[in-house]
């Protein structure tokens, strides 16, 4: 009897840490795909133009995954040795810390989250069970640990200067990614104002104000509400705006958005997003929208899966762009791709140069090219990020 207990409880050992071990893997092969695809010709002008670019990229979701930053991964879509070979040289790592279930572009409410049950099989630290603050903390604090452990091929950025460091390393032919900490949702500052400095002093640079539900700043774009900013979405703007940490609208309401361009002192960015004239999803904000922002010196990143542009392959993608820069002009259109979100893309980050190829396929020239897939991005940092810690 007693070696039937002891062989029961083995069993269950067992197979509790084989689900532990499996289960992160298998969940994000299932949410994170690439779609089958034979490999992309690139032509030799595609391809010196390529090795010649600086990429930036606004927006990826790959802090959330159970997977070495510095390893190079069988599945998702982002880590260092992909952005590397990818010729990416700035990543913003945005921080999801809730998720309704019954996820839409239409209307969600707060009540319930997907990311408790992920980041406990994930086995995050008990304090980011029960907080949205310490979930987005633990994820910085996991770049920062990756950045330590990476003997320079990852920097995180803080400053003008890191992101300088990264640029240079890359001159001299050295194999170097800078990467940024935004917010996606800031309801990781849990309403407390001082969780904004408290977010600065672990490293953000960028937050995003609303994910896919009303929170303490005022409306999403896919909550139910639709209203504007809060007292506390105007206070937490300007504290932002103090500080020197950049403010990403993708995913507010459009009132929010519009009171956003008024009071803020920085221009607005719209990390990843598609265009109502390439694709006509809720997921995108109204064109005359995305004109005020680039007109008050805003970016749009522009994102891989299907919900942003419709078509998801290099060529419609390079549409998307096309789309973009005319209707906004090409400084101030940027790629935002959103790997590692939950989307299903045609090609991770290392084959970026299958969407190089693309744009010269769409007609787009050399240096609107070198603006779209970094030039902006770096320019925009450059002006904006703090210079000192
Ligand atoms: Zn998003």
């Amino acid at each position: 009897m007693k070696k039937i207990l002891i062989a029961g409880v083995v069993v269950l050992v067992a197979i509790v840490i084989a689900v532990f071990a499996l289960l992160p893997g298998n969940k994000e092969n299932q949410f994170n795909q690439v779609v089958d695809h034979e490999a992309y010709v690139i032509s030799d002008q595609a391809r010196t133009l390529h090795s010649s670019l600086a990429i930036g990229d606004l927006h990826a979701d790959t802090l959330l995954w159970h997977r070495d930053l510095l390893e190079r991964g069988t599945r998702g879509h982002v880590d260092v040795p992909r952005l590397i070979e990818g010729g990416v040289v700035l990543q913003v790592f945005a921080t999801v810390t809730k998720v309704p279930p019954a996820l839409n572009y239409e209307e969600n409410t707060a009540d319930a989250d997907q990311i408790t049950g992920l980041l406990i099989m994930q086995r995050w630290p008990l304090r980011t069970w029960g907080s949205l603050f310490e979930r987005a903390r633990y994820q910085a604090q996991r770049l920062d640990e990756a950045a330590r452990r990476s003997e320079g091929s990852l920097v995180f950025i803080r400053t003008r200067s890191d992101l300088e460091k990264v640029l240079e390393a890359r001159k001299k032919g050295r194999a170097a990614v800078g990467g940024l900490m935004a917010t996606e949702g800031s309801h990781a500052l849990e309403g407390a104002i001082e969780n904004v400095s408290k977010l600065y002093d672990e490293g953000f640079r960028m937050m995003s104000l609303h994910h896919f539900f009303d929170n303490e700043l005022g409306a999403s774009l896919h909550g139910t509400s639709k209203a504007d900013l809060s007292d506390f979405g105007r206070e937490a703007i300007l504290e932002m705006n103090r500080l020197g940490i950049m403010i990403d609208v993708s995913h507010s309401s459009e009132a929010v958005v519009t009171e956003a361009l008024e009071i803020s002192s920085t221009p607005l960015v719209v990390s990843h997003t598609g265009v109502h004239g390439a694709c006509d999803s809720p997921r995108n904000l109204p064109d005359d929208l995305m004109r005020r922002i680039a007109a008050g010196g805003g970016l749009i990143g522009i994102g891989y899966w299907d919900g942003a542009v419709c078509d998801t392959t290099p060529a419609g993608l390079a549409r998307a762009i096309a789309y973009a820069v005319n209707l906004l002009g090409s400084e101030h259109v940027a790629l935002g791709s959103d790997y590692d979100g939950a989307t299903s893309v045609y090609f991770d980050t290392s084959e970026l140069a299958a969407l190089t190829q693309a744009l010269l396929d769409e007609g787009l020239g050399d240096e609107d090219i070198r603006a779209v897939m970094g030039g902006n991005q770096i320019r925009f940092f450059r002006k904006y990020l703090p210079t000192r810690e």
